[in-house]
């Protein structure tokens, strides 16, 4: 490879990794999809050929029309998709493109597992159908993520014997893949091995409960970066190779951390059936039915909250659904102005993608040191005067440390319940995405204010400024 390619590849390769590193904060993380877009456009237009030709070297060939195609087509989708989807709508968006590239990268890999090149070269091949299998799996398995996160198919689908037909499957697609590696241009033998990793992307993710997809689809999401690096190896495109790993590696460091912050092992994610049970909705907390909430009018919430001296703001999916952030920074500087420190909890997993409530904030231009991660802020709650939970559930339930029957239980919360006074904003007694009752609502020092988050913390502004 002469010089020129192998400089640019550098070049594409460091503005992928400082993509990821600029991304790991809301204030850098637009220059972060800049420079990756910008890497991949270079590698794109630069490297897409083995032999370090770019696409301008090639003339005006059909790849040319084919690449100018693709990336207006990408171009197009992609900015349609990225204005319009909603905030709340993001891990489903996520799950559409991410199996799409798991899609596109068993496509190449099966065409190029099909030339008859590679018929003596078995590491070449074995890497060929790794991202046939993988690609496929991702690709299948983001689908049904993305039914189940639009709510097209919300429980998890069990039934006798299913790990047994899914570890045939596997066995099967294994031995097929021993079989391919000696005889590649068997068409049946490598038509049925498609099918059949298609199959398995959906019956892994079929069991798998809708509180759990975006695990999953990190973990997919992991797979599709593995399948661009083999695919990458196969072709010998060091820019797929160093995108694919990247995106393996992030995806699967994502995982484990999404997994820790619901203390929740990978293989209980994957084989657990989350909600599952009838009876989910009530586990444990049955005890609750019946027992009477105190609902709270504004006026005398936004008294309690002005003259607290310090108040923690823990928002959470519901915040994202009222597209409340902005009305929660007004509240905040309205609280501010008048001597009251106000923080904000985090939780690793408040909404429903890592990060949501970050973004949201961020937005919103809320100050970023006034952010407090669950570590720092569960210490000082004893010494809060008003928490105020804006639409989270889940991540405020005291059950996951209190109730070892609770699906949830030995997930990390916030611990709103040992504040003084908790003021929770939502519009009714629903359960939160984990399907549970929260028995944080019924205690002594709960006040339900309910109603949509925008208008309540609209009303809320209002009185305090007037108070
Ligand atoms: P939850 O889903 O537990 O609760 C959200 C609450 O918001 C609901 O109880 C709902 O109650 C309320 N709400 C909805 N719309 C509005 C509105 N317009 N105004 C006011 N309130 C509203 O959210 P959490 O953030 O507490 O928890 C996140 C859940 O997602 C956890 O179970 C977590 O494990 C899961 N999850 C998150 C991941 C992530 O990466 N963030 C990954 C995997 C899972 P009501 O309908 O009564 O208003």
């Amino acid at each position: 490879m002469n010089s020129a390619p192998a400089l640019l590849i550098l070049g594409v390769s460091v503005l992928f990794i400082l993509g990821i590193k600029l991304l790991a904060s809301p204030r850098t993380a637009r220059a972060g999809n800049l420079a990756a877009a910008a890497g991949m456009l270079i590698a794109l237009l630069a490297l897409h050929h083995p032999g370090g030709d770019s696409v301008w070297s090639l003339g005006w060939t059909f790849n040319r029309t084919l690449i100018a195609l693709g990336l207006g087509l990408g171009l197009g989708l992609g900015a349609v998709g990225a204005y319009s989807v909603k905030m709340t709508a993001m891990p489903q968006m996520v799950a559409l493109f991410n199996g799409l590239g798991g899609g596109a990268a068993a496509l190449v890999a099966g065409l190029e597992f099909r030339q008859p090149v590679h018929e003596s070269e078995p590491i070449i091949g074995g890497s060929l159908l790794f991202a046939v299998l993988i690609g496929s799996l991702s690709f299948a398995g983001s689908g049904i993520a993305y039914m189940k996160l639009e709510g097209k198919l919300e429980k998890p689908l069990t039934f006798p014997g299913q790990k047994i037909l899914n570890g045939l499957s596997l066995l099967a697609i294994l031995g097929l893949c021993g079989y391919l590696l000696s005889h590649p241009s068997s068409s049946p033998a490598f038509l049925i091995l498609g099918g059949l990793a298609l199959f398995f992307g959906v019956a892994m993710v079929l069991p798998i409960g809708g509180a759990d997809m975006p695990v999953v689809i990190s973990l997919l999401n992991s797979f599709t970066g593995l399948a661009v690096a083999a695919d990458g190896f196969a072709l010998h495109n060091l820019a797929m190779i160093v995108a694919g790993t990247l995106v393996g590696s992030s995806g699967t460091l994502l995982t484990l951390h999404m997994c820790r912050a619901m203390n929740r092992p990978v293989k209980n994610v994957l084989f657990g059936a989350f909600g599952a049970g009838a009876g989910a909705g009530a586990a444990g907390n049955s005890d609750l039915a019946g027992r009477a909430v105190k609902p709270i009018q504004s006026d005398e919430a936004a008294l309690l909250l002005a003259n607290a001296q310090q108040v923690v703001i823990i928002p959470g999916y519901g915040m994202a659904v009222a597209q409340a952030q902005h009305q929660v920074r007004d509240l905040s500087e309205a609280l501010g102005q008048r001597g009251v420190e106000v923080r904000f909890a985090i939780h690793p997993v408040a909404g429903r993608m890592p990060g949501h409530m970050n973004v949201l904030l961020a937005e919103a231009d809320v100050p970023y040191d006034q952010l407090c991660e669950m570590e720092v802020v569960n210490p000082l709650m004893a010494r809060v005067d008003v928490c105020l939970v804006i639409g989270a559930n889940d991540v405020v339930n005291p059950a996951a440390r209190e109730n070892p029957e609770s699906p949830i239980y030995g997930m990390p919360i916030i611990d709103a319940a040992r504040a003084r006074t908790v003021i929770v904003l939502k519009r009714s007694m629903a359960t939160g995405f984990a399907g549970i009752e929260n028995e944080l609502f019924h205690r002594d020092n709960a006040r339900m204010l309910f109603g949509d988050a925008k208008a309540t913390l609209q009303s809320l502004v209002t009185a305090v400024l007037a108070s």
